[in-house]
């Protein structure tokens, strides 16, 4: 299937291994865009643990997790506090540029359906 824009950012997000079971970064309001809810099912948050997140299992979405999961621990101004990443993080300003990019495509996306709600 032909990958969105935001699918293509991901590619440009170095990908690392986690510390085995930690799920630190769940642990926060996770914000995605329509495409990803649309891939992922609704974040219903009732307190700040990820509801996607499985107890051991980890998280259930993990192939189609949101850009800014991916993000984490990927960039020198975001970095993983057990020291975990990518042998070459992403610089503040490649980071910068890429949720700029996100950011955009994801209010396109909510405009886009905004306006059919509204229609
Ligand atoms: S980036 Fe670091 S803190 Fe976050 S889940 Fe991975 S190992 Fe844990
Ligand atoms: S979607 Fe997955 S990786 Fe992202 S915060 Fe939730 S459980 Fe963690």
């Amino acid at each position: 299937m032909k990958k969105t824009p935001i699918q293509k950012l991901y590619e440009k997000i170095p990908s690392f291994s986690c510390k085995e079971g930690c799920t630190r970064c769940c642990d926060n309001w996770v914000q995605c865009a329509p495409e990803e809810e649309a891939r992922c099912g609704k974040f219903e948050f009732t307190d700040r643990l990820c509801p996607k997140l499985k107890g051991d299992e980890g998280c259930s979405v993990y192939e189609d997790r949101p850009f800014i999961c991916r993000l984490f621990g990927s960039a020198e101004n975001l970095p993983c506090p057990y020291g975990y990443g990518p042998e070459k993080p992403l610089t503040k300003e490649e980071a910068s540029a890429l949720l700029r990019e996100y950011l955009k495509q994801k209010r396109k996306q909510e405009e886009a359906l905004h306006g059919k709600n509204d229609g």
